[in-house]
């Protein structure tokens, strides 16, 4: 429905493939209203909604496989862990091929994240030595840094902006240094929507010596993911942004990084033997997994990347680029209406902050809720770039592979409703 026009016949098959109206009722969900109004649910870059299949999987998992993993010799816990492992392979392919012991289940993009400040922070971080992150990254790969260079006397410094909202790799260089040793940034901003050019900046660090971090909250859900290509040392995503469930996600290592880092939690599981004074640890990914894991959400994350790849990653990224590029065009209509980040399509996802004047995100927020439409108002826990960008609040509307043209159309017009609500 909405790929771009491509002149073969598989790429007709594609375009009629992409149907948003079958793809929402895949999403019971929708079947609601919500204050009279269709639902228009445009905050997925904050989490995204379940496929059916995704639902029936958990209620599946709990009535007929439940077991803890890897210790049990029943045939329930051999099911289980034989499900759980299967999906880390899920998750390696899906990251474009990586070995599935590069494949750690954490609770989410914050859990890997933290891990990786304590672990690899421990590891490498002495006084005076320098973490590189950019101007416009979420708490979560902001606090772990601040943090880490508090307890180690260490120096974080920060790529700044351009005003269009993309970073100045003018400046990447000078700031990278012998003594840099962790380069942590975002794939795509959740605020700007932005996605960095992480190819480069991962190869002027590694000439540097230093680690590249990537936190993927925002890209793994919505274009094509090959951690190798871009050269990223670790890699963070969260299964509730690509259609899972919460409470679960992953971070993917290189393996020789993975092996020669220390755990971060310490418990069950982890371990290969435990005397009273000495411990030995478990092979990775196992020596980062200690205590029972979230093994449901592990489990029907597989699902929900299954129902992302019968659809095709790159059919989501190329209908997402058509309906930003509308939704941009239709707000920028709304006079003064300002978008904070990129407007070239090319190189932005579809997480879209906009303010209004004289009428606070929050208030707009609420306007449209009261039409059946869910956006994000706030800092977006993005405190920092929000001083950079000269704002106490943005609204951010964010689309999926279930929005289409009728939700954008929807925003506008109540957009245009509150102004006039608001006599603005
Ligand atoms: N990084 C970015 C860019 C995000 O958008 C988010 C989620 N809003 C996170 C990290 C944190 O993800 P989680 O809360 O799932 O750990």
């Amino acid at each position: 429905m909405h790929t771009k026009p491509k002149n073969t016949d598989a790429a007709l098959m594609e375009k009629q493939s992409f149907d948003v109206t079958s793809i929402k009722a895949d999403f019971p969900i929708f079947a609601q209203e919500i204050n009279g109004h269709r639902l228009v649910y445009l905050d997925s870059a904050a989490s995204s909604q379940k496929p059916q299949a995704v639902i029936d999987a958990i209620d599946r998992f709990y009535s007929t496989d439940n077991a803890n993993i890897h210790r049990g010799l029943h045939a329930l816990a051999e099911r289980a862990t034989s499900a759980y492992e299967h999906s880390r392979t899920k998750v390696a392919k899906f990251l474009g091929g990586v070995n599935r012991e590069e494949v750690i289940f954490t609770s989410g993009t914050t859990a890997g994240i933290n891990l990786l400040s304590y672990s690899l922070g421990e590891q490498i971080i002495k006084a005076g030595d320098e973490i590189l992150i950019t101007e416009m990254e979420h708490h979560a790969n902001l606090v772990p840094w601040v943090m880490l260079a508090k307890r180690k006397n260490a120096v974080l410094k920060r790529i700044p902006l351009t005003r269009d909202g993309r970073l100045d790799l003018t400046k990447v260089n000078g700031l990278l240094n012998s003594r840099t040793k962790i380069v942590a940034l975002t794939h795509m901003s959740n605020v700007l929507g932005t996605i960095n050019p992480r190819t480069e900046i991962a190869e002027a660090a590694h000439k540097k010596g230093a680690v590249v971090v990537v936190d993927g909250a925002q890209a793994a859900p919505h274009m094509p993911v090959n951690v190798k290509e871009l050269d990223a040392d670790f890699y963070a995503f969260s299964a509730h942004k690509v259609l899972g469930p919460t409470g679960v996600g992953i971070l993917y290592g290189k393996r020789e990084l993975l092996e020669s880092l220390p755990p971060f939690m310490t418990g069950g599981e982890m371990i290969r033997e435990v005397n009273f004074d000495n411990v030995t640890w478990n092979e990775v990914p196992h020596k980062f997994e200690a205590g029972t894991p979230h093994i449901a959400g592990a489990i029907t994350f597989e699902t929900a990347i299954d129902y992302l790849e019968q659809i095709g990653m790159e059919n989501i990224r190329q209908h997402e680029i058509e309906l930003t590029e509308y939704a941009i065009e239709k707000l920028l209509q709304i006079e003064g209406l300002e978008i904070q980040g990129p407007l070239d399509s090319s190189i932005r996802g579809s997480a879209i902050s906009f303010t209004v004047p004289d009428i606070h995100p929050h208030d707009i927020s609420t306007f449209l809720d009261s039409k059946g439409i869910a956006i994000r108002a706030g800092h977006h826990c993005a405190q920092p770039l929000m001083r950079a960008l000269g704002k106490v609040a943005t609204a951010r509307a964010s689309f999926y592979l279930y929005n289409d043209e009728s939700d954008v159309d929807a925003l506008v017009e109540a957009l245009t409703e509150m102004k006039k609500y608001f006599r603005i």
